[in-house]
């Protein structure tokens, strides 16, 4: 009788504290879209559901479009997911009143931000461009996307805790010419904020709690990266929050789909290794205009690419057209897939907005966004 009396009383604080996440991980598939989840499965499995974020226990829809435009682009995109706000295209987590190139709005607060303000540690792994729209859209401010060096700076100069911890990712040469271009250099910026600025993932010491990796290219193992930005912010024990971001655009069909499938053994990899404290989400900030249009299961879904590839690049045209595949290339503003798993993943469900991933993140941390938004700001 006391046993069954102390499970009841002892119930609802366990409910309560499985529901909270002491880590989050963010997986975003750039341009990641639905047909591309399924070209990517049937390209590597044969089946059209053989990947492990299909299978996540929690699946939605979530839309994407912008503030002001039915289809997004990746700086729009993320602000949505990392801010709670649209923004417009080419707007770096600025408000919906920003003038893009031209006037800055009010900076939109993102999850990785109110992750340093709790003392976590925070980090972004990324196979595009340390500076590029996505993994810009965590730690800076911008009016323009394209705003290289500034955007690079901010990194430098958070407005919450010590600022990003773990940074991976590529972009050395294009980074290394905006810095130029505004009068500064990376060794510079390492000394005066005394962190150093790593080529290789070897560079960084064993035991070190943050860790700047900046690469030339994007032919890295993705997951030997994340798990080591996994190893260094777990050092923290308030928790961390992670955000991946694998570039599966599929302007080039095989390496998008490959990088799909590079992304998803991630995911796969990355659900062994957390504890159950961990919020796994998974999702694309917007889809890619490739269409699964012909072709027979047990037969290789990319039959015939490679020459019509030649044949498209002898007409100066950017479009494909293969039996089970057709790519126009661009963004498309259809709905893309959420799944996630942990605490808190129970809320990923429905027709989603983008802004509602950053209400699931924030929800699963267990904290409440600040009250003062920008009058302009659209949830
Ligand atoms: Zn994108």
């Amino acid at each position: 009788m006391k046993k069954v009396l102390v499970a009841i009383l002892l119930a609802p604080a366990l409910l309560s504290a499985q529901s909270r996440a002491k880590n989050v991980v963010l997986f975003l598939a750039d341009a990641g879209g639905i047909p591309t989840i399924t070209a990517a499965s049937l390209h590597a499995t044969g089946v059209s559901r053989g990947l492990f974020i299909q299978k996540m226990p929690n699946i939605a829809l979530s839309d994407t479009s912008t503030a002001s435009q039915i289809v997004t682009d990746s700086a729009a995109g993320m602000t949505a997911i990392v801010t709670g706000y649209k923004t417009h295209n080419g707007v770096i987590s600025q408000s919906a009143d920003t003038v893009r190139g031209k006037t800055d709005g009010a900076p939109l607060k993102t999850i990785l931000e109110y992750a340093e303000e709790h003392g976590l540690s925070t980090g972004l792994v990324t196979n595009d461009s340390l500076t590029g729209a996505t993994p810009s859209a965590l730690y800076a401010h911008a009016n323009e996307r394209a705003q290289s060096a500034l955007i690079f700076q901010q990194a430098f100069a958070p407005r919450f805790g010590d600022g990003v911890d773990v940074m991976i990712g590529p972009g050395r040469a294009a980074i290394t010419k905006s810095l130029a271009a505004a009068g500064t250099d990376l060794d510079t910026i390492a000394t005066r904020t005394k962190r150093p600025i790593h080529a290789a993932l070897s560079d960084v010491p064993a035991d070190a709690r943050r860790a700047i990796v900046m690469l030339d290219s994007s032919a890295f193992d993705l997951e030997e990266a994340v798990l080591a930005a996994q190893r260094i912010l777990s050092r923290n024990k308030k928790g961390y929050f992670l955000m991946v971001e694998g570039d599966t655009h599929t302007d080039n069909v095989r390496v998008g789909l490959d990088r799909m499938v590079a992304l998803d053994k991630t995911v796969a990899r990355m659900a062994s290794v957390v504890g159950r404290d961990t919020l796994l989400v998974f999702t694309a900030d917007h889809s890619f205009d490739i269409a699964l249009r012909g072709g027979l299961l047990g037969k290789p879904l990319l039959d015939g690419l490679e020459a019509e590839q030649a044949k498209a690049a002898e007409e100066k045209r950017r479009n494909i057209r293969i039996p089970a595949v057709r790519m126009d290339n661009g963004h498309a503003g259809e709905p893309v897939m959420i799944a996630a798993m942990g605490p808190g993943a129970d809320r990923v469900r429905g027709y989603m907005l983008n802004t509602d991933i950053f209400k699931v993140m924030m929800q699963a941390f267990g904290w409440k966004a600040d009250d003062a938004v920008p009058q302009t700001a659209q949830r």
